[in-house]
This record gives structure tokens, C-alpha cells and sequence, in this order.
């Protein structure tokens, strides 16, 4: 047998292999790059026979048949462009028919060249060239690519160097031409153009291993969870992603810390002196009876002042990571302490706020932290009424205790909770908001359990979300 049609049965059992694997590899779930190079392998299939048929029987070498041939492996050069450009961009379908019409229409024109009697160099010269053309053109879309992983990828540099061996090799070809010793005879093969051949298979069996394993070990960043070849190393992209943006939010919570840290204590040497002067100038100013207003004035002042040591205290306390102190506190006036630090914000979005607060309620716990949960949850109902615009802007706010538990629920008239995130939402990083960290709800679930307590959310049967704590009430609790 014709050493080039043994080749060629060959080639083609490899390729209707690859074009398999290609094919049940993405198990039906195949995106736009994975069709274009799968049809480009089975559009090389006919070209595959036809170089067999020749190679095998003189009389087959007609122009239906190079037809076929030069039409087939000029069809699937084009699928392969596309599949190259469409690993980082969106095709054109219209294009792609447009340049499969231009590639058959091409394919025409040389066999009619050929029945007008043109010579075999001259044709192949023309062969080769589009060639040429095809290779370093699918080179350079794989070089102009803007991805960077895609560019880094060990298999797509693969790729794209064989794509110039490709070209090189058509060079030869060209170069042949022109010296007029064609390497490639289908009726005379000689032992150069078996090499030749060889060599060619050998490259493009390669070029199909670096496109698969290219796609096996390269994330598409837009349609990472369609390809089932490399559905773990997505996830493992994914988390790492996130892993990432949670360290930079992190880092910016630790310098927010800090810097809050460093605040409080510069702050607490002035307050200190603030708070002895004023004692000193009451103590001046009630010996006389005529001063009564301005040491009223003065008692304000101390009693703000009081607050604000306390405050700074509280934020000493906070960022101070070995405090674990637990004190008995009561709820009712942590609450009402952060009604007043909110109703400003509230009362300017528009938002009526409802209040029901059993006084009494007493647990063992950190009252910053606790206020710090509070917080959260009422900026998030705040925000969930801002970004839905319900035609009621209410926010209720009542504790009570059920059994041994001091119960808190914070309820809203906002969107609701997305029931896709619901299930996570008290999850690190998970987050539905645009400029969200992903951190208030976790924080709060991390404080309420370490308060030994529970917090849960839930949609309203009408609309909006209500969130629950639920705390051990303090044993002293009567
Ligand atoms: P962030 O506010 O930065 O997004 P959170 O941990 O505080 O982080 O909240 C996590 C997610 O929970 C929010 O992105 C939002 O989707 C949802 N969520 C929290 N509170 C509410 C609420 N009251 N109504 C609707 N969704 C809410």
C-alpha cells in the first residue's frame, strides 16, 4: 500500500478519536470554542479520506475529490481560527458561514485553475500560501488575546506555536514550489514527502492534545461553570477569588481598627482633663447661688462627657482582641442607647420606626457587641427599604422574653431577602450588595453565639424580612 494512504487511514482514526473524546469530554455541555474546534475536527475528516482514496488508486485522483480535499482542510482551518478567537471573545455566526462559503468557493477556483491545465506548482503554490495564511493568522488572534491567564497557560503557548510549525511547514511547501521539487507528490511519494507527512500528523495531533488540555487546565471566566473538564479547578478559582477580595475587606476592617484603636486612646487623655476642669468650675461656681443655671449647664456637660469616656472606653474594649469579659446588661437600654444613635439616618430616609421594648430585660454579655449586632441588622433593614422603595418605609424593633430567652426581632418593609442567598447569608463574604463586604452578618452570628444565643432570618408572608436573636437571659434576670 502507498505509504501516504497507510498515513492518512491512520490520521483519520486518530481524528475521528479526538473528535470523541473532544465531543463526550464536555459531555453534551460543549461552549462556543469546544464546537467550532470539534467541527473542525470532523470537517478534516473527508479531506483525510480523500488524501487516502488518492493515495490508495490512481483513478480517484480527480478534481471532485482535491476538491474535497483542499475545501475540507481550508474548512477546518477556519473552524479552528474561530475556536482560538472564541476562547477569549463572542463569535459571529454570520462570518464563520461567510468564511466557510469563501474557503469552498476558494476550493473551486484552484480545481478550476487545475482543469485550465495550471501547473501542479503553481497550484500548490496557492494552496500552501492560504495555508500559511490560516496559521500565522490563528497565531496572531492567540497573541493579541487580552486574557492573562489564558495567555499564561502553558498548553495555549503549546498551541500557538504550533500554529507557527504549521506555517513554517506550508513555507517548505511554498519554497519547494518555487525550487520546483514539491515535497508533496499524491502519485510519486517519496521518502522526504512520507517524512513530510508524518511530521504534518505528528503537529496536529498535538495541536489537538494543547487544545484539550488547554481546556482542562484553563478557567473561562465567563462560562466557568459550563465546562465539565475543569468544573473542581473553577470552584477552586472561585474560592480563591474570594478568599482574595476577603482579605483586601480584612485588611481594611483591621486599618479601620486600628485606627479606631489609636483614636480612643488619644481621645481619653483630653477627656479626662475636660471632665476635671468641669468639676473644678462647678465646685468654683456653686458657692454662689446666682450661678445655678450654669452649673445645671455644667451637670449636662458631665453627663455627656461621662457618655463619651464611656464610648471611648467601648471602642478600647472592642478592638481589643483578649477582652472577653461578660457583664449583666440591659437590653432595653442598649437598645434605646442605638435608637438613638440610628433615629437621625432613619428619620431622614423616611423611614417610621416602631418600637415595643420590654424594660427589665437583663443578660450576660458585652453591651457594645451586642449594640454592634444591633446595628448591622437595622443598616441592613435601612438599606433593604432604600433599595426597594416599599409604599411603607417601617422598621419595627420589639423585645420580649419567651421562657429564659430575651427575644429581639428586627422586622422591615424592604425587598425581602433573595431566597437564593438566604440559606448563606450569615456566611463569610456573601453578599448581594455592589459595594457590600459580606461582614455584618457573620460578625452578628459570630458575637450572638459567643453570647451563647441564636440568630436566624426569615421572609415576611408579606413582604420584607424579620431577623431574630435569641439570648440567654442573665441568671440575676428576676
Ligand atoms: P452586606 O450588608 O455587606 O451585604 P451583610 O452580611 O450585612 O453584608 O448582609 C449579607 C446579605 O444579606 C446582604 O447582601 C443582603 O443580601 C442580605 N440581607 C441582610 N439583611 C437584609 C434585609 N433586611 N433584607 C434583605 N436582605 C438582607
Amino acid at each position: 500500500m502507498n505509504p501516504l494512504a497507510a498515513l492518512s487511514i491512520a490520521y483519520l482514526l486518530i481524528t475521528v478519536c479526538s473528535a470523541s473524546i473532544l465531543y463526550f469530554s464536555f459531555n453534551g455541555k460543549i461552549d462556543a470554542s469546544g464546537k467550532y474546534f470539534f467541527l473542525g475536527e470532523l470537517t478534516i475528516i473527508p479531506g483525510i479520506l480523500g488524501i487516502a482514496l488518492i493515495n490508495l488508486k490512481p483513478q480517484f485522483l480527480r478534481p471532485e475529490l482535491l476538491f474535497i480535499v483542499n475545501a475540507s482542510v481550508w474548512i477546518s482551518n477556519v473552524c479552528v481560527l474561530f475556536s482560538t478567537y472564541a476562547l477569549s471573545s463572542t463569535t459571529n455566526l454570520r462570518k464563520f458561514t461567510l468564511a466557510i462559503l469563501f474557503s469552498a468557493i476558494y476550493a473551486s477556483v484552484i480545481e478550476v485553475l487545475r482543469y485550465q491545465n495550471a501547473s501542479i506548482n503553481t497550484l500548490t503554490l496557492f494552496v500552501s500560501i492560504t495555508d500559511v495564511l490560516f496559521c500565522f493568522w490563528t497565531y496572531f488572534i492567540c497573541k493579541s488575546t487580552k486574557e492573562n491567564d489564558l495567555q499564561n497557560n502553558l498548553f495555549f503557548g503549546w498551541f500557538k506555536y504550533i500554529e507557527v510549525m504549521l506555517g513554517l511547514f506550508a513555507i517548505i511547501r511554498i519554497i519547494s514550489c518555487l525550487t520546483n521539487d514539491a515535497p508533496i507528490n499524491a502519485r510519486i511519494p517519496s521518502t522526504p514527502a512520507t517524512i513530510f507527512y508524518i511530521l504534518f500528523m505528528i503537529l496536529n495531533v498535538f495541536r489537538y492534545i494543547s487544545y484539550q488540555s488547554l481546556r482542562i487546565s484553563w478557567v473561562d471566566p465567563r462560562t466557568n461553570s459550563i465546562n465539565p473538564l475543569n468544573r473542581n479547578l473553577a470552584v477552586v478559582t472561585q474560592e480563591k477569588n474570594s478568599l482574595l477580595q476577603g482579605l483586601i475587606a480584612s485588611n481594611r476592617v483591621i486599618g479601620i481598627g486600628a485606627m479606631a484603636s489609636s483614636l480612643a486612646h488619644q481621645l481619653s487623655q483630653p477627656l479626662t482633663t475636660i471632665g476635671l476642669q468641669t468639676e473644678t468650675l462647678k465646685r468654683d461656681l456653686s458657692k454662689d447661688s446666682q450661678n445655678e443655671d450654669t452649673v445645671t449647664a455644667l451637670d449636662k456637660i458631665n453627663v455627656q462627657l461621662s457618655k463619651l469616656s464611656n464610648l471611648v472606653l467601648n471602642l478600647r474594649q472592642l478592638f481589643n482582641t483578649n477582652q472577653n469579659e461578660f457583664y449583666s446588661i440591659n437590653l432595653s437600654s442598649a437598645i434605646d442607647e442605638i435608637i438613638e444613635i440610628i433615629e437621625p439616618t432613619i428619620n431622614s430616609k423616611n423611614i417610621h420606626l416602631k418600637q415595643s421594648i420590654v424594660k427589665e430585660l437583663n443578660i450576660l454579655g458585652d453591651a457594645i457587641q451586642i449594640q454592634q449586632v444591633l446595628i448591622n441588622l437595622l443598616n441592613n433593614a435601612i438599606d433593604a427599604i432604600e433599595t426597594s422603595n416599599p409604599p411603607t418605609r417601617e422598621i419595627r424593633i420589639a423585645a420580649s422574653s419567651v421562657n429564659d430567652l430575651a427575644t429581639i426581632h428586627i422586622k422591615d418593609t424592604g425587598g425581602g431577602i433573595d431566597s437564593k442567598a438566604l440559606p448563606s447569608i450569615f456566611e463569610l463574604y456573601k453578599t448581594t450588595k455592589k459595594d457590600g463586604m459580606g461582614i455584618g452578618l457573620w460578625l452578628s452570628k459570630t458575637i450572638i453565639n459567643r453570647h451563647r444565643g441564636e440568630i436566624f432570618a426569615e421572609n415576611n408572608s408579606i413582604g420584607g424580612a424579620t431577623f431574630t436573636i435569641k439570648l440567654p437571659l442573665s441568671p440575676s434576670h428576676s
